[in-house]
């Protein structure tokens, strides 16, 4: 089953891009909020926080310290932790995190309403999705800049 996640404050970038490669991604809140949704809904929570890090995994919620300031490097780590598939293809709304569906060539969120064209816009998805691969190491030595 893909892996949930919720994000703090300081990662919304990383939610966006979460949302946009088909993971459920809520974002934000305090911290005793992170820890509680993370445990209660089985969410991985994300944070740049050692000390958020360390309170969730000190009662037994899953949580990965991020070590990344950029969004490639982010991705990366998540990758190199084989918690994310980028090539999966599927997405959810970057926006509100709710489910697309695709009619008459566009995909709408249908949560929020929002719609989205594949247009020039996903070139350049494609192309930091590129050099995520091209950086990630993953632990069990496969290249994942030769998948695809
Ligand atoms: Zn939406």
């Amino acid at each position: 089953m893909k892996p949930k996640f919720i994000a703090d404050e300081m990662l919304g970038k990383l939610a966006r891009w979460l949302r946009l490669l088909g993971y459920d991604t809520e974002y934000g809140g305090d911290d005793s909020e992170i820890i509680s949704r993370g445990l209660n809904d089985d969410r991985i929570i994300l944070s740049r926080d050692k000390e958020l890090i360390r309170r969730a995994s000190s009662i037994g919620a899953r949580a990965l310290l991020v070590s990344n300031e950029k969004i490639e490097g982010q991705l990366a780590q998540l990758l190199s932790e084989n918690l994310i598939d980028i090539e999966s293809g599927e997405s959810r709304c970057p926006m509100c995190n709710g489910e697309v569906k695709y009619s008459n060539g566009i995909w709408v969120c249908i949560k929020c309403g929002k719609k989205y064209w594949i247009g020039r816009h996903w070139k350049s998805i494609r192309e930091v999705l590129r050099r995520v691969r091209s950086i990630a190491r993953p632990r069990d030595g496969r290249n994942f800049s030769q998948a695809g």
